[in-house]
């Protein structure tokens, strides 16, 4: 099913039955607590993503989504 994915780590594809996930608030992506980018006691699963919460429209956006 799809909807495993969407609970898997987004880098190293772990499940929360193997290591804690937190969800991305810029882009509600799972990232484990290994590969998460922490600011200000968030989780965000990249540092992009941080820099998007916290300073708004990105000016290097990669469209790879
Ligand atoms: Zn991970
Ligand atoms: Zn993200």
């Amino acid at each position: 099913m799809d909807a495993l994915k969407l609970i898997r780590c987004c880098v190293c594809a772990r499940t929360p039955e193997d290591v804690r996930l937190a969800i991305c608030p810029t882009c509600a992506k799972r990232v484990c607590a290994e590969h998460a980018f922490r600011r200000s006691g968030k989780f965000f699963c990249t540092k992009q993503c941080a820099e998007w919460f916290f300073y708004g429209d990105p000016e290097d956006l990669e469209p790879e989504e």
